[in-house]
Formats: C-alpha cells, structure tokens, sequence
C-alpha cells in the first residue's frame, strides 16, 4: 500500500490528534508517547541438525500506570522494535478505553515460523520466556497469542516460568487452552465486540441492523465469528474473503455454511451459497451498510477508502486503515468504529481469564459473554459522549481522549516517583 505509516510514528500521530481536546501537560503527553521500557535480546539456539541460530527477539512495556502490562508475542519475519512499541501503546489505549486494570505491552520474535520445526520452537520459545521471566508475572506483566501464536506457545511461556519460579501462576499469561486455565468465550470474543459496537453504532446512527447489509474482509477467528453473531442479530451477510479471493451473494448467505466450505477446502472462494467470486478489493468497496475489516493492517489505503461505501466500519483487524484513509473516510462521514474498541473483546476475556486464574474460580461462558457486553456497551457510551462533548469528525479520536484521559490521570493520582 502507497501510504502505508511507520506504525510507531502513527501511534504518535494520534496521541498528538487526541492531545488538542485534552487539558494535559505536554510534558505528560510526551511521556505517554513513549514506551517505558523495551527489553531486545538474542536468542541463540540449537536447531534440529545441531547447528546454531541467533533470533532477535523484543518485549516492550509501554505503560503500566492502570495496572500490569498487557500484550501479546507475536512470531513473524517483519517484527521489527518499531512495530513492537507501537503496538505496545496502542495496547494501553485499548485496555484504557475498555476501563479494564491493565496497562499495555507487546513482544515478538523475528522468524517465520513455518520453516522450524515443533522442537525447535519449542526451544525458541521456553528461552525467551526465560528471558521474560524477571519482567513477567501476573502483577508486572501478562502476554498473551498474538500472530503466530496460540494455546501451544503460552502453554510453554508458562511451563517455563513456573519451573523457574517453582510456583503455580496460570495467571502469568493469558490465551491459554480451558484445561490449563484458559476463559470459555475467549475464542468469540474478538468477533463478539466487534459485532456488539457496530449494534451501538447502528443504534446511535438510528438505522436498523434488521436486515442491514454486511460485508467482510478475513474469515479467520475474528471475521468469521463476526459473520456468524452478526448473522444471528438479523443482518444480512453478503460478502466476505480471505488471502485467496472473495464471494459475494446480494441476497446474502449462511456464515456458518461458508465456513465448513472453508474448513473443507483452505478458502471461502467456491462457496455455493455465493452468486459471484469477487476480488478481495471488491468486497472493501461494496455498497453495504457495514464494512468487518478483519484480515491485516493497512488493508485499506486512501484510494480504496475512496471507493468504500459502507456507512460503518468495525475494526475487528488492527489497524486496518492506513491514516490517509481514515482521513478520506472522515470526509465522506463514515462512522468508523475505531480497533482499540472494536477488537478489545480479545484483551477484555483475558482480562476475565487472569481474573478467574487469581481467584482459582471459573465462570460459564454465559457470564463470560455477559460481562463483556456490559463493558464493550460503557466503552461505546464513554466514546460517543466525548464525540458529541468536543462535537468530533472522528470517533476514533474520541476513543483515544477518552482512553489517554484514563491514563494520564492514573498517573497523575499516583504521582512521580522517585
Ligand atoms: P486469522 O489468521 O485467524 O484470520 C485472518 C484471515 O484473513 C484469514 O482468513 C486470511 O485468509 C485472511 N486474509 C489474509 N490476507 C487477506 C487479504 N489480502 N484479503 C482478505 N483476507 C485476507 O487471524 P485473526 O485472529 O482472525 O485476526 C485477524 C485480525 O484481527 C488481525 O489484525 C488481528 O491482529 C486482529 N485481532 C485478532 C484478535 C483475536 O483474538 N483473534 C484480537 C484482536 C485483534
């Protein structure tokens, strides 16, 4: 994509956008742009055939004034230390705007992961939670599976950190499977409050989800499930894709049945409940009533948000607008939902999850869901009230004075030390 940002220096960008309706310190804000401390390491070990191999690997933590940092690892070729900070804060924006007590962190390994075997992950893994093991724990820091890791990964991180510390702490790390501590819901959650804050959104724009059109881009853990619970709310899902194309059918289809279509055959594409295969561009620029962005960053750059004409967007994905589109999107005043509210449904069951660890007591999914309705609802209502107060072009700004407000009053109640 053309105009795709250094992610660090568009964290920063809107900080400094939300800064102008707050009445905070520049030197305050300066602080919150910031991480407070990036760990980088090298991770050396022996690889299948007996030779070595070096892999950077990096955990930032960028604040924890409302409470443990909280993040996920992600294993990938293009993590890089700037994409790792920058997801760090945007991390601490989304724990602040959901109001839950955790603060934001991130961490990665540069590798692709396809090309190494199950041991050698394993070894790769258990030696950078051994790295993490001073900063991590379930009141200094708690990862969680971020690209490329899953139940697997975690599993390890925490095998690996209650040996060392000889304790049991499933809290020390969130995502894990339910028989190691994991959340029932935690699979849905992303897709959940996605689906719950485009419902808010339709019902503060005052049109009607009933028979509503949807569109949506990636039928992974977060698109797909999207599709489902949106499906059940009584919108018509009309077109969805993943990395190998799209379908699209005017008259809608069965979420459900395209997904065994997908788990049959690697893709959506072929679905016959679909009229037409369609381009992955085409379905961002359909002429629904809501766009699910749920595949990659950057997705969609200024000159696709030209053609989109959706009149509401949920970020399920992170970051998938680039700036320029979200400014182009702003001038055709299309009700973006921003990813920092969208998508928390992730972090906010793992927050759930870490709760149910501490308290050794686990909750039915009904409670789970339940609970997080309740929060993704107060989030929405949190952003439409500072949207209208400051009479905001953008709900996404709203969502970040919102949240940096949070943060920056944490911190000014708790005072500088030393
Ligand atoms: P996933 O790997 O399960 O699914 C990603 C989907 O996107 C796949 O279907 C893939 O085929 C599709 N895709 C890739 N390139 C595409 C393209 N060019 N066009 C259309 N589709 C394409 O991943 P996921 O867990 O569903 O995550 C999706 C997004 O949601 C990511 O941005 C992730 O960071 C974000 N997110 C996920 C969670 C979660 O709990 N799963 C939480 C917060 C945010």
């Amino acid at each position: 994509m053309s105009d795709e940002a250094n992610p660090f220096e568009s964290l920063q960008s809107q900080i400094d956008d939300a800064a102008a309706y707050l009445d905070i310190g520049d030197d305050v804000i300066e602080r919150l742009k910031h991480p407070e401390r990036v760990l980088e390491t090298n991770l050396t070990i022996e690889r299948d055939d007996g030779d070595l191999e070096r892999f950077k690997a990096f955990r930032s933590q960028f604040n924890g004034d409302r409470g443990p940092y909280k993040g996920g690892i992600r294993y990938h070729p293009q993590v890089s230390r700037d994409e790792v900070k920058a997801l760090s804060g945007w991390m601490t924006y989304k724990t602040a705007i959901v109001d839950i007590p955790l603060g934001g962190g991130k961490g990665g390994i540069v590798i692709d992961p396809d090309d190494y075997s199950e041991a050698e992950l394993e070894r790769l893994t258990r030696s950078f939670g051994k790295e993490l093991r001073p900063l991590i724990g379930e009141d200094r820091d708690v990862p969680a599976p971020d690209v490329n890791t899953g139940q697997r990964e975690m599993n390890w991180i925490k095998d690996t950190y209650e040996n060392l510390e000889n304790t049991t702490e499933p809290g020390v790390i969130t995502g894990k499977a339910l028989d190691s501590g994991g959340s029932e819901g935690r699979v849905e959650a992303t897709g959940r409050s996605t689906v719950i804050a485009a419902r808010e959104a339709f019902d503060y724009l005052d049109k009607d989800l009933e028979g509503a059109t949807v569109a949506v881009q990636g039928y992974g853990n977060a698109g797909w499930i999207a599709a489902k619970l949106i499906d059940e709310m009584g919108a018509t899902v009309v077109a969805a894709s993943d990395s190998s194309g799209g379908i699209y059918n005017p008259d809608g289809f069965d979420p459900v049945a395209a997904k065994e279509h997908k788990n049959e055959t690697g893709s959506v594409v072929g679905f016959e409940g679909s009229e037409e295969a369609v381009t992955n561009d085409d379905v961002l620029t359909l002429d629904v009533d809501l766009l699910i962005p749920a595949a990659l960053e950057n997705a969609i750059d200024a000159d696709l948000a030209e053609a989109v004409e959706a009149d509401v967007i949920s970020e399920a994905a992170n970051g998938p607008l680039t700036p320029a589109a979200d400014e182009v999107l702003e001038g055709k005043d299309v009700f973006v939902i921003p990813d920092i509210l969208a998508n928390a449904g992730g972090v906010t069951v793992s927050y759930f999850e870490w709760v149910q660890n501490r308290q050794r007591f686990y909750w039915a999914e009904e409670r789970v869901n339940e609970e997080l309705e309740g929060i993704i609802v107060d989030a929405f209502d949190a952003l439409v009230e500072t949207y209208e107060r400051h009479d905001l072009e953008n709900p996404r700004t709203a969502a970040y004075v919102v949240a940096i407000q949070r943060v920056a009053d944490a911190f000014e109640e708790a005072g500088s030390w030393p």
